[in-house]
């Protein structure tokens, strides 16, 4: 679980995006920022309070469909 910098609630890692921030707010300077971890609901929400989304959350492997048969042969006794 990672914290996220905007909410300061946990969420899972692989669903957090990183987003780079200035170490200085009153004074941007490019050659002097950090890399952050923030989670999807304050990437929207907090924009100002980041730089730009330098890492996006991957994406969830898909389960391997499985091949379940319905069950709409099974009668009643
Ligand atoms: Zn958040």
């Amino acid at each position: 679980m990672t914290v996220c910098s905007g909410c300061i609630q946990d969420a899972p890692h692989k669903e957090m995006y990183t987003v780079s921030r200035f170490m200085h707010k009153g004074k941007p300077d490019s050659r002097n920022m950090y890399t952050t971890m923030y989670c999807a609901k304050c990437v929207k929400k907090d924009k100002e309070n980041y730089h730009e989304i330098v890492g996006k959350p991957t994406p969830p492997k898909k389960p391997k469909a499985k091949t379940t048969k319905k069950k709409t042969d099974v009668k009643k006794k």
